[in-house]
C-alpha cells in the first residue's frame, strides 16, 4: 500500500453513524483489500442493539424530516452531489482498493452512483398529487403522497456506491429516514459517502449507518420491529426471498433488487462489431460482477463462430491485474469462493462439451483473480446457463429461429435485464415484447442510468431505483373526502 493510499484510508471514519454521531460499538472486524489479501481498515462491528439504537434515531428524527421543506431535503443531496465531485478521485480510489474494479470503472462508478443524488435532488421538489371533483359531483377528492416512514436499507458489495445513494437519495428526497447496512465486504464507500453528506448539512438521525459481520442478527429485529416501514434491499435472490419472508410479519413495503442472469441475444443480421463491443462491456465490466452482467450469450449458429473468434481475440488481450494499475482489464474477485464458484461452472460446462476458448484458470495469488474466459458450444443442461456467474467468464451457446431465441433466454427463474442485437426493427420490438425481464438493452451493453427506472421481473426482485418511478418506492398514496 502506498503513502496516498494509507492517507486515503486514514480519512475514513470507522465506526458506525448513529444519531448524527460516529461511535465506536464493542467489538471490530478488518475490511480486506481483494487484489492483495491485505488489511485496508478495520471498522465497527454492531450488535443487534447497535442496530436497534439507529433505527430509534430514524424514528426519532423521521417527523422533522418529513416536515423539512423539500427544497432543503433536495438542497442537501445536491451539495452532496457536488462534495462527491470534489472528492471524486478518493471516492473511486476507495472502491478499487475495498472492491477491486479496476480505477477507471471505480471513476465510471462515481459518475453514476452521484448522479443519484443529483437526480433525486431534483425529484424531491417534484412530488405531487391530484384534486379533484368526485365521479357523482357531491364532494372533492384530494390524493396526495406522504413519505412511508423510517426505512431499512442494505446493500451489496459490487456497486459500493451506486447501491447505496439509489437508495439513499430516494429516501431522502421522499422524507423518509433511513439506517443503512453496507456489505462487510466494502464499508468504506459508504462511511466516506456519510460523512460527505454531513458536511453538505445532513441533519442527525436522517442517515443511520450500522457495518456489521452480523447480518442477520442485526437485520432481524429491525425488521421485526413495528417502528420500521419500509425495507430495501439489493443482493442475491436467497437472502431476497428469505427477508421478504421476515418483512411479511410487518407487512412492511419491500424492494427487492435481486439476482440476474441476462441472456445476450444477437441475430445473424446484428452489427457484428457493436455486438462484440456491447458483449464485452456487458460480461466483464466490474470484473463480471454485475447483477446485469450478461451471463448466457445466445448467438445466431450462422454467426456463432465469427462472434466466438471476435470476443477471444479481444479477452486474450486483457490485463488482469490490481485495480489501482494503469491498463488492468479484470481486477480480483471478491473472495476465494467467487473464484472457486467460476471454477466450478467452468469445469461443468467443458465437461459436458464446452470449448474454452481462452482462460478457464485462477490466477495464483496474492488476491482472488480469475482469467477473463471464453468458452464457446456451451449445451443446454450446463449450469453456467442457469447459475449467475458473477465472475468473467463469457459462455456462447446458439440458436436456430427467433422462437428458439426467445425460448432460451425466457429459460430462467430470474427477468432482471436482456440485451438484444439486431438491425431489424420489426424484429427489435418483438423480442423487447417477449423477453421478460424488467430491461432491455437493445444494441446496448451497458443501459444503467440514473434517469431510468432499474429493476427486475420474476425472482430479480420488486420495486424501481432511479428514474421517475424510484422516488415513489418511499411514498404512498392518501387519498382524502371532502363533501361539498
Ligand atoms: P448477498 O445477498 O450475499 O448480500 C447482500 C447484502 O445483504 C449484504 O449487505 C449482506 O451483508 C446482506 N445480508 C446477507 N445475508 C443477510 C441476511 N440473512 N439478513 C440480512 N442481510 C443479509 O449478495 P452479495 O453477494 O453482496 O451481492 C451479489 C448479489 O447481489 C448478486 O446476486 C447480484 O445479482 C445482486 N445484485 C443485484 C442488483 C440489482 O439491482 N438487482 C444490484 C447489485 C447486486
Amino acid at each position: 500500500m502506498n503513502e496516498r493510499e494509507r492517507a486515503l484510508l486514514d480519512s475514513v471514519p470507522t465506526g458506525c453513524f448513529i444519531d448524527g454521531a460516529w461511535v465506536s460499538t464493542g467489538a471490530t472486524f478488518t475490511v480486506h483489500d481483494p487484489a492483495t489479501g491485505g488489511a485496508l481498515a478495520t471498522v465497527a462491528d454492531a450488535s443487534p442493539e447497535d442496530g436497534l439504537r439507529a433505527l430509534d434515531a430514524a424514528v426519532a428524527a423521521q417527523e422533522s424530516w418529513a416536515a423539512t421543506a423539500p427544497r432543503t431535503r433536495g438542497e442537501i443531496l445536491r451539495r452532496t452531489w457536488e462534495l462527491v465531485q470534489q472528492h471524486r478521485a478518493d471516492m473511486a480510489l476507495l472502491m478499487t482498493l475495498e472492491m477491486g474494479k479496476p480505477l477507471p470503472e471505480a471513476d465510471g462508478e462515481v459518475t453514476y452512483g452521484a448522479e443519484f443524488l443529483r437526480w433525486f435532488s431534483e425529484e424531491a421538489v417534484r412530488i405531487t398529487g391530484r384534486y379533484g371533483p368526485n365521479p357523482e359531483g357531491t364532494g372533492t377528492m384530494i390524493i396526495s403522497l406522504r413519505p412511508v416512514g423510517p426505512c431499512y436499507l442494505i446493500t451489496p458489495w459490487n456497486f459500493p456506491l451506486a447501491m447505496a445513494t439509489r437508495k439513499i437519495a430516494a429516501a431522502m428526497a421522499a422524507g423518509c429516514t433511513c439506517v443503512v447496512k453496507p456489505a462487510q465486504e466494502t464499508p468504506l464507500t459508504t462511511l466516506y459517502l456519510v460523512k460527505l453528506m454531513v458536511e453538505a448539512g445532513l441533519p442527525a438521525g436522517v442517515v443511520n449507518v450500522v457495518t456489521t459481520t452480523r447480518a442477520r442478527d442485526l437485520s432481524g429485529p429491525i425488521i421485526a420491529d413495528p417502528r420500521l416501514r419500509k425495507l430495501s434491499f439489493t443482493g442475491s435472490t436467497g437472502v431476497g426471498q428469505a427477508l421478504i419472508a421476515q418483512a411479511a410479519q410487518g407487512v412492511l413495503r419491500v424492494s427487492m433488487e435481486l439476482g440476474g442472469n441476462a441472456p445476450f441475444v444477437v441475430f445473424d443480421d446484428a452489427d457484428l462489431d457493436a455486438a462484440v463491443d456491447g458483449a464485452i462491456a456487458a460480461k466483464f465490466r466490474n470484473i463480471g460482477q454485475a447483477c446485469t452482467a450478461a451471463n448466457r450469450f445466445i448467438v445466431h449458429a450462422g454467426v456463432a463462430d465469427e462472434f466466438g473468434r471476435r470476443v477471444t481475440a479481444r479477452v486474450k488481450a486483457m490485463r488482469v491485474g490490481r485495480g489501482t494499475e494503469p491498463g488492468v482489464d479484470i481486477g480480483p474477485l471478491i473472495d476465494d469462493r467467487a473464484v472457486a464458484k467460476a471454477e466450478s461452472l467452468v469445469a461443468d460446462a467443458a465437461g459436458r462439451g464446452a470449448v474454452v476458448a481462452t482462460g478457464g484458470q485462477r490466477v495464483e495469488g496474492p488476491g482472488t483473480f480469475y482469467e477473463p474466459t471464453v468458452l464457446t458450444g456451451v449445451v443446454p443442461g450446463s449450469e453456467i446457463l442457469r447459475e449467475e456467474i458473477f465472475g468473467p467468464v463469457l459462455a456462447i451457446t446458439s440458436f436456430e429461429t427467433e422462437d428458439e431465441a426467445v425460448r432460451l433466454a425466457n429459460d430462467t427463474e430470474y427477468g432482471l435485464i436482456s440485451y438484444v442485437y439486431t438491425k431489424d426493427l420489426a424484429r427489435a420490438h418483438r423480442m423487447i415484447n417477449r423477453l421478460e425481464t424488467g430491461m432491455t438493452g437493445l444494441n446496448a451493453g451497458v443501459i444503467s442510468n440514473a434517469a431510468g427506472p432499474f429493476g427486475g421481473v420474476k425472482q430479480s426482485g420488486m420495486g424501481r431505483e432511479g428514474g421517475f418511478e424510484g422516488i415513489y418506492e418511499y411514498l404512498s398514496w392518501k387519498y382524502t373526502f371532502l363533501p361539498n
